[in-house]
């Protein structure tokens, strides 16, 4: 099921272990992670990075993860990976991302802070929890590691402090040693900094560029206070293996016939990433420590006193205007199929968390609209917050 973000990771890091955050790029991963997680009773996050969003949809992929992250038994949280501006994080919150991540890492600081603390400020008002980034982890998520190049800047425990006091950020992505996509030799991951940045933040770190570590360092970087680890291209080429071996075998043509092996192979690096990473078998405790997560339907229940144009013009304005609002996933119209009756109009909006509540009643946008549309023509009406869930 659903839970916050905050809650996984708090219990991840006072209990020394790490969550994967893992990116899917299709169905075949959506798949194969809950598969794998399923079977090692773990925590996991569903991780969908914005650089990776030409080989898909995400307005077609996130129905799917919203539904298998629902329908599951272990608990399981939605992040959106290295999103690039205010407005991505913004319209991933409407996508139904209950964590996000803000990657101005290659800003000077004082822009990095401004940038990340506007996504702060955004994102709390919905509820939803957010990771900064500071230093450079060089690369891209995947093969395409030339995408981004340069030097791997490391985080210095002092900026670290300050950056995470400036922003109020809930996790700290750090570099100290490890690159997106694969490793050119032999990983050396500075360990001393990564202990003195722990020791000055006491909040949950993440390493990206997990692939090619060994079994001790990623020991090691637990020990030191990383509880969550993205992790995508050990199993992009997990995936890619399998199709390869499925190419030579005499009469496999088709794309089900190739594809046929992939999910497998990818369950099979995340076990072994969740068994040693310390996340196998704690499920049910993780579930027992965090607050599921739940959306709140906003409903408006009225009788418009508005000549039916007036009314279609003004459902018309709110529909675009209270969608744009953060923490608004989904703003629905509808009237009764009854003619007579009370209540005939309603508006069905869905908050992406209870934390919207005050955010939207308050938003400017929301009053403007509001004072100057709807209320004129709603006088007698019905408002009722739901929160949606057993
Ligand atoms: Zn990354």
């Amino acid at each position: 099921m659903l839970v916050h973000l905050g809650d996984m990771l708090r219990h991840a890091y006072s209990n020394g272990y790490a969550v994967g955050a893992f990116d899917l790029v299709s169905l075949d991963f959506l798949q194969a992670i809950l598969a794998g997680a399923e079977r090692q009773r773990s925590p996991v996050i569903l991780s969908l990075a914005e650089s990776h969003y030409g080989y898909f949809d995400p307005e077609l992929l996130m129905p799917a993860v919203r539904l298998a992250a629902e329908r599951s038994t272990v608990p399981v949280a939605v992040h959106l990976d290295h999103g690039s501006s205010l407005e991505a994080a913004i319209r991933g919150i409407r996508q139904g991302f209950n964590g996000v991540m803000v990657d101005a890492s290659t800003q000077p600081l004082a822009e990095n802070i401004a940038r990340t603390r506007a996504v702060v400020e955004m994102a709390r008002a919905c509820g939803v929890p957010v990771e900064g980034e500071l230093g450079y982890v060089a690369g891209v998520e995947g093969e395409d590691a030339e995408r981004h190049p340069g030097e791997v800047i490391y985080t210095a425990p002092e900026e670290a402090e300050r950056y995470v006091r400036e922003t109020g950020v809930d996790f700290l992505a750090v570099s100290i040693g490890t690159v997106h996509g694969r490793m050119r030799g032999e990983p050396r991951l500075d360990l001393e900094r990564l202990a003195a940045i722990n020791g000055a933040l006491s909040i949950p770190l993440v390493i990206h560029g997990g692939t090619g570590l060994g079994d001790d360092q990623f020991r090691r970087l637990i020990a030191n206070g990383v509880a969550k680890i993205n992790y995508y291209t050990a199993l992009a080429d997990a995936a890619g293996a399998a199709i390869r071996a499925s190419a030579v075998v005499p009469g496999h043509r088709g794309y089900t016939d190739l594809t046929k092996g992939v999910q497998a192979a990818i369950q099979s690096e995340v076990e072994r990433c969740i068994a040693l990473w310390g996340g196998a078998g704690r499920a049910e405790a993780v579930l027992e420590a965090c607050r599921p997560w739940r959306e709140v339907e906003h409903l408006v229940l009225y009788n418009s006193t508005a000549e039916p144009s007036q009314t279609a013009a003004m459902i018309a304005e709110g529909r675009r205007v209270l969608a744009e609002i953060p923490g608004v996933r989904e703003v629905i119209t509808g009237t009764s199929v009854r003619a007579e009756g009370a209540y005939r109009d309603c508006w069905m909006v869905r908050f992406a968390s209870a934390a919207v509540i005050d955010t939207y009643r308050d938003h400017p946008d929301h009053q403007a609209f509001a004072d100057s549309h709807f209320r004129p023509v709603a006088g007698d009406r019905l408002t009722i917050d739901y929160q949606l869930g057993p």
